[in-house]
């Protein structure tokens, strides 16, 4: 029952649960343009009918999503022209030159977008697993309820691997904290899913072989909820943190964003919007494992002797 090529699209109780699974395991459902205008579709989609009480986002394979998708065939042949370049492309900025393009591609792809499935009006659970890096985070957050399985862990590298502030969607301090945020952007370390419990960020954390039974069961508690009520708890909810700054503060760390990729396009004389190794980063291809962020070891890779 799927009309999409990068998501699976799932109903369950006459229709009162909506499972959206991003489903390109061979590509770690890493995001391309085309699985994110469809996850968009898809969320829409459950938010328009009203026989949907709860929406759950996971993923196929062996994990959530590791991140925005930068180097595959299907990422090139969307992102630059040619017979497959994705729709959304040349439109939203995709024809402006310089920082304009970027900032309004990413804007509207990776910025707006999160932020309206946050202000879904549907209650919505992230079940993830695996390694949660980067643009995964973002998926994740914008969700109302986190389930975690045992095998989950959390890490935002693009600071310590692509010379970048953070993710487009900046949700860090208000999820992790602001020490937390600095300390694991800072080094690219990861948090595992029984510290991210105890932050109050991930609910539940099931085991690997029983995620999607028990999500189902959490997801069936919650769609008892009368729907007015349901979405009031969100709104007071969200309300509360957008009289706190949320929105806005998200706003201008987006255009923090697009300041660090001027700075990178501006000193590779427009060649990346990324740093690039030279620049003092690690390169994606020879990048050690990332580490959990222990407290007893300042952590780094061993120095050779
Ligand atoms: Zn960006």
């Amino acid at each position: 029952m799927s009309d999409y090529k990068f998501l699976k699209y799932e109903e369950f109780d006459d229709g009162a649960i909506v499972r959206i699974l991003l489903d390109r395991p061979e590509a770690r459902n890493a995001q391309n343009r085309g699985m994110l205008v469809e996850l968009h579709e898809a969320f829409l989609r459950a938010e328009a009918n009203d026989d949907v009480r709860v929406v759950i986002l996971g993923g196929s394979g062996k994990m959530f999503s590791s991140g925005h998708d930068m180097g595959s065939k299907v990422f090139a042949e969307e992102f630059f022209p040619g017979p497959n370049q994705h729709e959304s492309r040349k439109i939203n900025g995709g024809e402006r030159v310089g920082s304009e393009n970027l900032m309004l591609q990413e804007w509207h792809y990776f910025f707006q977008n999160t932020l309206r499935w946050r202000n879904l009006r549907k209650i919505t659970i992230a079940q993830v697993h695996g390694p949660v890096y980067a643009a995964g985070l973002m998926l994740m957050w914008a969700c109302d309820l986190i389930v975690g399985a045992d095998d989950a862990e959390f890490a935002d590298v693009v600071g310590a691997r692509l010379g970048m502030m953070g993710v487009e969607y900046f949700a860090h301090p208000w999820e992790f904290g602001p020490r937390k945020t600095k300390e694991l952007l800072l080094t690219g370390d990861s948090m595992d899913v029984h510290e991210a419990h105890a932050l109050g960020m991930v609910s539940k954390v099931f085991p690997r072989a029983e995620l999607e039974e028990k999500t189902l069961a959490f997801a069936r508690r919650i769609a008892k909820v009368p729907t007015m009520a349901a979405l009031l708890i969100k709104e007071a909810v969200n309300q509360t943190q957008d009289n706190q700054g949320f929105t806005n503060a998200l706003q201008s760390c987006f255009t923090l964003h697009q300041l660090n990729h001027a700075h990178w396009a501006t000193i590779t004389n427009g060649k990346s919007w990324i740093a690039q190794p030279e620049h003092g980063v690690v390169s994606w291809r020879d990048a050690p494992p990332i580490e959990p962020a222990r407290k007893e070891s300042p952590g780094g890779v061993p120095t050779e002797a």
